[in-house]
């Protein structure tokens, strides 16, 4: 599943939808639920209740989370959303490389 190899500041570039084309940072991965959330993208209004420190309630906009197979890693050398493939290196560490030209994001 693509989305598992997606990671807190990753860059990404969502794929489908109507926010398809733009590329933001993920900001949060939910990974029991398959989602990541990316910063500016997937703008949702959310109603807030009054508080005690803030009396009147009101619509916040805020990041709602995505679909991880909606995004792709944004691979700076292909200029695109890339697939991914990992490595083990010797030392046993593993690492994510760039399907396509083979760069690392670790
Ligand atoms: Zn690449």
């Amino acid at each position: 599943m693509a989305g598992i190899d997606i990671r807190k500041n990753d860059l990404v570039v969502v794929t489908a939808g109507k926010e398809k084309g733009k590329k933001g940072k993920v900001l949060k991965v939910l990974r029991d639920k398959d989602r990541v959330v990316v910063e500016k993208i997937n703008f949702i209004k959310r109603h807030q209740r009054p508080t005690g420190s803030q009396k009147q309630g009101g619509i916040i906009e805020r990041e709602g989370p995505l679909h991880a197979s909606n995004v792709m890693l944004f691979c700076e050398k292909c200029r695109k959303g890339v697939r991914v493939r990992s490595q083990r290196l010797e030392d046993g560490k593993v690492v994510r490389l760039c399907a396509g030209c083979g760069e690392s994001f670790d």
